[in-house]
Protein backbone atom coordinates (compact mmCIF):
# COMPACT_ATOMS: atom_id res chain seq x y z
CA UNK A 1 0.00 0.00 0.00
CA UNK A 2 1.60 3.59 -0.72
CA UNK A 3 1.95 5.69 2.06
CA UNK A 4 -0.06 8.60 0.55
CA UNK A 5 -1.09 9.89 -2.77
CA UNK A 6 0.53 12.26 -4.53
CA UNK A 7 -0.11 15.06 -6.73
CA UNK A 8 1.84 17.49 -9.09
CA UNK A 9 0.43 21.32 -9.05
CA UNK A 10 -2.77 19.81 -6.45
CA UNK A 11 -3.96 20.51 -3.34
CA UNK A 12 -2.93 18.54 -0.34
CA UNK A 13 -4.34 15.06 -0.39
CA UNK A 14 -7.60 15.28 1.72
CA UNK A 15 -7.63 13.24 5.30
CA UNK A 16 -10.26 10.87 3.75
CA UNK A 17 -7.96 10.19 0.77
CA UNK A 18 -4.91 9.32 2.82
CA UNK A 19 -3.65 6.38 3.92
CA UNK A 20 -4.54 5.70 7.51
CA UNK A 21 -0.64 6.51 8.76
CA UNK A 22 -0.43 9.86 7.73
CA UNK A 23 -1.28 13.00 10.12
CA UNK A 24 -3.23 15.32 8.82
CA UNK A 25 -5.00 17.82 11.22
CA UNK A 26 -2.44 16.35 13.85
CA UNK A 27 0.28 19.44 14.29
CA UNK A 28 2.79 16.79 15.12
CA UNK A 29 6.10 18.06 13.82
CA UNK A 30 7.33 16.80 10.57
CA UNK A 31 11.29 15.44 10.48
CA UNK A 32 13.66 16.42 7.84
CA UNK A 33 16.87 14.03 8.31
CA UNK A 34 20.11 14.34 6.82
CA UNK A 35 21.65 11.36 6.24
CA UNK A 36 24.95 12.67 4.19
CA UNK A 37 25.36 16.56 2.89
CA UNK A 38 29.57 15.99 1.83
CA UNK A 39 30.89 16.48 -1.43
CA UNK A 40 32.97 13.41 -0.83
CA UNK A 41 33.44 10.54 0.78
CA UNK A 42 36.34 9.17 3.37
CA UNK A 43 36.77 9.28 6.99
CA UNK A 44 32.90 8.92 7.56
CA UNK A 45 31.61 11.95 5.04
CA UNK A 46 29.15 10.25 2.88
CA UNK A 47 27.36 12.57 -0.34
CA UNK A 48 23.51 13.98 0.02
CA UNK A 49 20.77 12.34 1.02
CA UNK A 50 17.77 13.55 3.09
CA UNK A 51 15.09 12.01 4.66
CA UNK A 52 11.77 13.56 4.96
CA UNK A 53 8.88 12.20 7.27
CA UNK A 54 10.73 8.64 7.03
CA UNK A 55 9.51 7.79 3.40
CA UNK A 56 10.90 10.56 1.09
CA UNK A 57 14.35 10.89 0.23
CA UNK A 58 15.64 14.14 -1.17
CA UNK A 59 18.60 12.79 -3.64
CA UNK A 60 20.26 9.64 -2.76
CA UNK A 61 23.83 9.96 -2.57
CA UNK A 62 25.76 7.45 -0.45
CA UNK A 63 24.56 9.17 3.20
CA UNK A 64 21.16 6.12 2.26
CA UNK A 65 23.88 4.10 3.05
CA UNK A 66 23.42 4.87 7.23
CA UNK A 67 19.70 3.52 7.24
CA UNK A 68 18.45 -0.27 8.36
CA UNK A 69 16.94 -2.42 5.57
CA UNK A 70 13.67 -1.76 7.28
CA UNK A 71 14.12 1.66 7.47
CA UNK A 72 15.43 1.63 3.64
CA UNK A 73 11.61 -0.54 3.15
CA UNK A 74 9.55 2.76 4.17
CA UNK A 75 10.90 5.09 1.27
CA UNK A 76 8.66 4.69 -1.65
CA UNK A 77 9.09 8.32 -2.80
CA UNK A 78 12.40 9.71 -4.29
CA UNK A 79 13.04 13.64 -5.19
CA UNK A 80 15.97 13.80 -7.64
CA UNK A 81 17.87 17.46 -7.84
CA UNK A 82 20.02 16.54 -10.51
CA UNK A 83 21.96 13.49 -12.35
CA UNK A 84 25.46 13.69 -10.67
CA UNK A 85 26.37 10.58 -8.68
CA UNK A 86 27.08 12.34 -5.55
CA UNK A 87 23.47 13.04 -5.69
CA UNK A 88 22.32 9.72 -7.32
CA UNK A 89 24.91 7.01 -7.11
CA UNK A 90 23.23 5.16 -3.89
CA UNK A 91 19.88 4.92 -6.22
CA UNK A 92 20.46 1.41 -7.96
CA UNK A 93 21.69 -0.39 -4.85
CA UNK A 94 19.02 1.17 -3.42
CA UNK A 95 16.55 -0.43 -5.59
CA UNK A 96 18.17 -3.95 -5.53
CA UNK A 97 18.05 -4.04 -1.93
CA UNK A 98 14.47 -3.53 -1.38
CA UNK A 99 13.36 -4.91 -4.68
CA UNK A 100 10.82 -7.40 -3.39
CA UNK A 101 8.85 -4.59 -1.34
CA UNK A 102 8.72 -2.37 -4.24
CA UNK A 103 6.82 -5.29 -6.13
CA UNK A 104 3.52 -4.43 -3.93
CA UNK A 105 4.09 -0.46 -4.02
CA UNK A 106 6.63 0.74 -6.52
CA UNK A 107 9.22 3.14 -6.19
CA UNK A 108 8.39 6.63 -7.61
CA UNK A 109 11.07 8.85 -8.94
CA UNK A 110 10.69 12.76 -9.38
CA UNK A 111 12.81 14.61 -11.24
CA UNK A 112 13.30 17.00 -14.49
CA UNK A 113 13.15 14.97 -17.79
CA UNK A 114 16.88 15.40 -18.29
CA UNK A 115 17.66 13.85 -14.80
CA UNK A 116 15.24 10.70 -15.74
CA UNK A 117 16.67 10.62 -19.09
CA UNK A 118 20.50 10.13 -17.68
CA UNK A 119 19.16 7.76 -15.33
CA UNK A 120 18.00 5.54 -18.47
CA UNK A 121 20.53 5.95 -20.68
CA UNK A 122 23.79 6.23 -18.21
CA UNK A 123 22.75 3.82 -14.99
CA UNK A 124 19.56 1.71 -15.51
CA UNK A 125 20.63 0.81 -18.63
CA UNK A 126 21.14 -3.05 -18.58
CA UNK A 127 24.90 -2.49 -18.72
CA UNK A 128 26.09 -0.55 -15.26
CA UNK A 129 22.69 -1.88 -13.34
CA UNK A 130 19.72 -3.81 -14.77
CA UNK A 131 16.75 -1.59 -15.80
CA UNK A 132 14.32 -1.62 -12.97
CA UNK A 133 11.84 0.13 -14.62
CA UNK A 134 11.03 -2.80 -16.77
CA UNK A 135 11.87 -5.78 -13.93
CA UNK A 136 10.12 -7.62 -12.99
CA UNK A 137 8.15 -6.64 -16.04
CA UNK A 138 7.52 -3.33 -17.92
CA UNK A 139 3.59 -3.37 -16.29
CA UNK A 140 4.41 -4.20 -12.90
CA UNK A 141 8.04 -2.34 -12.75
CA UNK A 142 9.56 -1.64 -9.17
CA UNK A 143 10.71 1.23 -10.53
CA UNK A 144 8.55 4.56 -11.83
CA UNK A 145 9.32 7.68 -12.91
CA UNK A 146 7.57 10.88 -12.50
CA UNK A 147 8.39 14.17 -14.67
CA UNK A 148 8.70 17.27 -12.52
CA UNK A 149 9.25 20.98 -13.56
CA UNK A 150 10.28 24.16 -12.44
CA UNK A 151 7.47 25.57 -10.11
CA UNK A 152 5.82 21.85 -9.55
CA UNK A 153 4.38 21.62 -6.07
CA UNK A 154 3.85 17.77 -5.12
CA UNK A 155 1.57 16.77 -2.12
CA UNK A 156 1.71 13.91 0.06
CA UNK A 157 -0.38 14.78 3.05
CA UNK A 158 0.90 16.90 5.60
CA UNK A 159 4.31 17.68 3.69
CA UNK A 160 4.40 19.25 -0.42
CA UNK A 161 7.91 20.20 -2.20
CA UNK A 162 8.06 22.66 -4.78
CA UNK A 163 10.93 22.17 -7.15
CA UNK A 164 12.70 25.46 -7.64
CA UNK A 165 15.19 26.43 -10.77
CA UNK A 166 18.79 26.56 -9.78
CA UNK A 167 22.05 27.29 -12.24
CA UNK A 168 24.23 23.88 -11.86
CA UNK A 169 26.37 22.41 -14.86
CA UNK A 170 23.25 20.30 -15.74
CA UNK A 171 19.63 20.83 -15.53
CA UNK A 172 18.80 21.11 -11.74
CA UNK A 173 15.96 22.08 -9.49
CA UNK A 174 16.02 22.75 -5.78
CA UNK A 175 13.19 21.89 -3.32
CA UNK A 176 11.41 23.50 -1.11
CA UNK A 177 9.74 21.49 1.70
CA UNK A 178 6.74 22.60 2.87
CA UNK A 179 4.95 21.37 6.03
CA UNK A 180 2.89 22.76 8.92
CA UNK A 181 2.79 26.22 7.42
CA UNK A 182 6.92 26.13 7.33
CA UNK A 183 9.37 25.86 4.74
CA UNK A 184 12.47 24.61 4.63
CA UNK A 185 14.67 25.01 1.36
CA UNK A 186 17.12 22.99 0.03
CA UNK A 187 19.63 24.35 -3.06
CA UNK A 188 20.70 21.43 -4.51
CA UNK A 189 23.68 22.29 -6.46
CA UNK A 190 23.84 25.57 -8.09
CA UNK A 191 25.62 28.86 -8.52
CA UNK A 192 24.60 32.05 -8.78
CA UNK A 193 21.00 32.22 -9.80
CA UNK A 194 17.96 34.24 -10.45
CA UNK A 195 16.10 32.08 -10.04
CA UNK A 196 16.09 30.51 -6.28
CA UNK A 197 15.96 33.77 -4.26
CA UNK A 198 12.33 35.19 -5.78
CA UNK A 199 10.82 31.92 -4.77
CA UNK A 200 12.81 32.26 -1.01
CA UNK A 201 10.98 35.48 -0.87
CA UNK A 202 7.80 34.53 -1.70
CA UNK A 203 7.47 32.80 1.56
CA UNK A 204 6.78 34.55 4.89
CA UNK A 205 7.23 31.49 7.23
CA UNK A 206 11.15 30.13 5.61
CA UNK A 207 12.32 28.44 8.45
CA UNK A 208 15.86 27.07 7.19
CA UNK A 209 18.20 27.32 3.73
CA UNK A 210 20.35 24.77 3.04
CA UNK A 211 22.20 26.02 0.76
CA UNK A 212 25.58 24.43 -1.02
CA UNK A 213 29.23 25.89 -1.13
CA UNK A 214 31.35 23.41 -2.60
CA UNK A 215 34.73 25.16 -3.11
CA UNK A 216 36.82 27.40 -1.69
CA UNK A 217 37.74 30.86 -2.36
CA UNK A 218 41.07 29.77 -4.52
CA UNK A 219 38.88 27.81 -5.90
CA UNK A 220 35.87 30.06 -7.84
CA UNK A 221 37.09 30.09 -11.08
CA UNK A 222 36.41 25.86 -11.00
CA UNK A 223 33.52 27.08 -8.74
CA UNK A 224 31.82 28.96 -11.45
CA UNK A 225 33.20 26.38 -14.11
CA UNK A 226 31.51 23.54 -12.66
CA UNK A 227 28.15 25.34 -11.67
CA UNK A 228 28.81 25.74 -7.66
CA UNK A 229 29.32 28.46 -5.18
CA UNK A 230 32.38 29.73 -3.26
CA UNK A 231 31.92 32.01 0.15
CA UNK A 232 32.06 35.45 -1.97
CA UNK A 233 29.79 34.52 -4.91
CA UNK A 234 26.91 33.07 -2.01
CA UNK A 235 27.64 36.08 0.16
CA UNK A 236 26.35 38.16 -2.71
CA UNK A 237 23.35 36.34 -3.50
CA UNK A 238 22.45 36.39 0.38
CA UNK A 239 22.25 40.16 -0.71
CA UNK A 240 18.92 39.10 -2.76
CA UNK A 241 17.42 37.44 0.34
CA UNK A 242 14.64 39.38 2.19
CA UNK A 243 13.94 36.99 5.23
CA UNK A 244 16.27 36.09 7.61
CA UNK A 245 16.02 32.29 7.35
CA UNK A 246 19.02 30.05 9.40
CA UNK A 247 21.22 29.46 7.46
CA UNK A 248 23.39 26.04 7.09
CA UNK A 249 25.89 25.04 4.68
CA UNK A 250 26.17 21.83 2.66
CA UNK A 251 28.14 19.75 0.19
CA UNK A 252 32.08 21.14 0.92
CA UNK A 253 34.77 19.26 -0.95
CA UNK A 254 36.46 16.85 1.61
CA UNK A 255 39.31 18.71 3.54
CA UNK A 256 38.25 21.93 2.16
CA UNK A 257 35.55 22.45 5.37
CA UNK A 258 37.59 24.87 7.52
CA UNK A 259 38.59 27.04 4.79
CA UNK A 260 35.39 27.81 3.45
CA UNK A 261 34.01 28.35 6.95
CA UNK A 262 36.68 31.59 7.63
CA UNK A 263 36.10 32.98 4.24
CA UNK A 264 32.04 32.53 4.65
CA UNK A 265 32.49 34.27 8.03
CA UNK A 266 34.89 36.63 6.81
CA UNK A 267 32.32 37.44 4.04
CA UNK A 268 29.27 37.26 5.42
CA UNK A 269 30.21 39.10 9.31
CA UNK A 270 26.48 39.85 10.01
CA UNK A 271 24.36 36.75 9.55
CA UNK A 272 25.36 33.19 11.52
CA UNK A 273 25.76 30.35 9.05
CA UNK A 274 26.14 27.20 10.62
CA UNK A 275 27.52 23.52 9.02
CA UNK A 276 25.50 21.08 8.00
CA UNK A 277 26.08 17.55 8.92
CA UNK A 278 25.58 13.98 8.66
CA UNK A 279 22.56 13.21 11.72
CA UNK A 280 21.07 16.88 11.79
CA UNK A 281 17.30 16.97 12.55
CA UNK A 282 15.18 19.62 11.53
CA UNK A 283 11.46 19.71 12.51
CA UNK A 284 8.85 21.18 10.55
ZN1 LIG B 1 26.16 18.40 -9.15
Amino acid sequence: MQTARPRINGDYVTESESSPDSHIGVASPMKVEVLGCSGGIGGGLRTTSILVDDRILIDVGTGIGVLSIEQLKKIKTVFLTHSHLDHTAGLPLFADTVFDSLLEDPLQIYARAETIDALKTHMFNDIMWPDFAALPDAENAVLRYNEIASGDLVSFGRVALRAVEVHHSVPSVGYCIEANDQVLAFSGDTKTNQTLWPVLNAYDKLKALVIEVSFPNDQAELAEHSGHYCPLTLARDLEKLEHSPDIWVTAMKPGTEATIFEELEAAIPHKKINRLHAGDAFEL
